[in-house]
């Protein structure tokens, strides 16, 4: 079985991160795996004084 980041093989012993989606990748390729796959969509923007989130126009993650 290979990882599903970087294609290659896993060594046994070796740590191997099983994400919800059901894929295996290394300890060091999972943030990748993350970011490419499920990276959320999110709003950037701005917080006032009263603690009420204000978004900036149009401006949206991809994801
Ligand atoms: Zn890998
Ligand atoms: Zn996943």
């Amino acid at each position: 079985m290979n990882c599903s980041v970087c294609g290659n093989p896993f060594h046994g012993g070796r740590v191997v991160f099983r994400c919800n989606c059901g894929v295996l990748t290394h300890a060091q390729c999972w943030e990748k795996h993350i970011i490419e796959s499920h990276t959320p969509p999110f709003t950037l923007g701005t917080i006032t004084r009263d603690d009420v989130f204000r978004p900036k126009e149009s401006v949206q993650g991809v994801g």
